[in-house]
């Protein structure tokens, strides 16, 4: 195993909040960062030694990247797949491309997750009116009709419930390109796990979280999930599954639908740090920050254990008004990502309340 020395630079690609905690916690185990991102003064660069500002596939700032890290990691799935082959031509890249090109494509994705034993909802590729009715006929006439690439915080996909008329309008609002229709899921909860795989194959994950999303942009998640030990078994032995068939070194988030009797069904993964692990930099020793940053730089990855229970809030376009307020509570941990627009629906900060002492809850 090779252990990145203090004073070695990790190459993040992508310039958005992810990158800039990662940036954060490669500062505090002695590394530097260089950042490549088109938007200059992104929040990750702001907390970076260094930005490349240009695309993420251009030629020369991949060059670049290589010819000054030591290792590239990136913080956002959608990557181009091309771009990360051609750096691993040339420099240590984690975690490993084949997970990029997975994740991107949500039909790629289920089916590969179906392969390794990890159950989904059941899905129906559609590329036509005619594909839409035949899955809606599958599926009892609901489902949720998704774009296969490029879909993020709900965007790119639509809940169809019965009656609606499948038409070529519906296909056509989703725009071109292929999509996917999914069962709907009467799930109870939604859970996530953020697990890790060392360079030395060792894999450890953190307790599970269960996940409230409004408008499919995720608003919070609170530790302990309401879930039975089993159910908890089950998700992190369907991430270890995950991490170990990718050969993965890094940290991943899977997300889940709990469905009644105790069913978990997976739904997608992030191959990166997650917005439902930012807990961890409140309620744990060791961050799903440090942690990615400990698998990439080849350090033993130690603990994933929990001080505390709490609840991570997103702070979403004018949530960030709240600063004040919350800077006056005790348990409170704030994290601003340094956007200077607060849009409606844009991620501008988070903050994770410590609920309780961890044995407190065990009773
Ligand atoms: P996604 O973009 O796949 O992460 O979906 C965003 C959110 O939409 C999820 O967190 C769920 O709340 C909801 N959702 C997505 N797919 C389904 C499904 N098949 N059944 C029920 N709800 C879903």
């Amino acid at each position: 195993m090779t252990v990145l020395p203090a004073g070695s630079t990790i190459g993040i690609i992508g310039g958005g909040q992810l990158g800039r905690m990662l940036a954060m916690a490669a500062a505090r185990l002695g590394y530097k960062t260089i950042v490549l991102e088109p938007q200059p003064d992104c929040p990750a660069a702001q907390a970076a030694n260094r930005q490349i500002v240009a695309a993420y596939d251009d030629p020369a700032a991949l060059d670049d990247l290589a010819a000054n890290c030591q290792v590239v990691t990136y913080e956002f799935e959608n990557v181009p797949v091309a771009a990360a082959h051609w750096l691993a031509d040339k420099v240590r890249i984690s975690p490993p491309p084949r997970a990029l090109e997975i994740s991107q494509d949500r039909l790629t994705e289920k089916s590969f997750l179906n392969e390794i034993g990890v159950e989904t909802a059941r899905f129906w590729p559609v590329g036509s009116e005619s594909d839409l009715r035949a899955g809606l006929a599958e599926f009892g006439g609901e489902g949720v009709l998704k774009t296969r690439r490029f879909g993020y915080d709900g965007k790119g996909q639509q809940v169809l419930r019965k009656n609606d008329a499948a038409s070529d309008s519906i296909v056509a609002s989703l725009g071109a390109g292929d999509l996917i229709l999914e069962e709907l899921v009467p799930f109870e909860r939604e859970i996530s796990i953020i697990a890790a795989r060392a360079l030395d194959g060792s894999v450890i994950v953190y307790d599970p979280a269960e996940n409230i999303h409004r408008e499919g942009i995720l608003r919070s998640s609170t530790v302990p999930a309401h879930i039975s030990t089993a159910c908890a078994e089950k998700a992190a032995a369907y991430a270890a599954a995950l991490l170990v068939e990718l050969d993965y070194v890094g940290v991943l988030g899977l997300e889940f639908f709990v469905a009644p009797g105790d069913r978990l069904l997976a739904n997608e993964f992030a191959p990166r740090v997650h917005n439902s692990g930012h807990w961890t930099e409140a309620a744990c020793l060791i961050s799903q920050f440090e942690l990615h940053i400990r698998c990439v730089a080849g350090l033993p990855l130690a603990s994933t254990s929990r001080h505390s229970d709490c609840l991570m809030e997103n702070l979403i376009g004018d949530d960030v008004d709240r600063l004040t307020d919350l800077a006056r509570e005790p348990n409170v941990l704030i994290h601003l990502y340094g956007k200077s627009e607060a849009r409606p629906g844009r991620k501008m900060g988070h903050f994770t309340r410590l609920t309780g002492h961890r044995d407190a809850a065990r009773g």
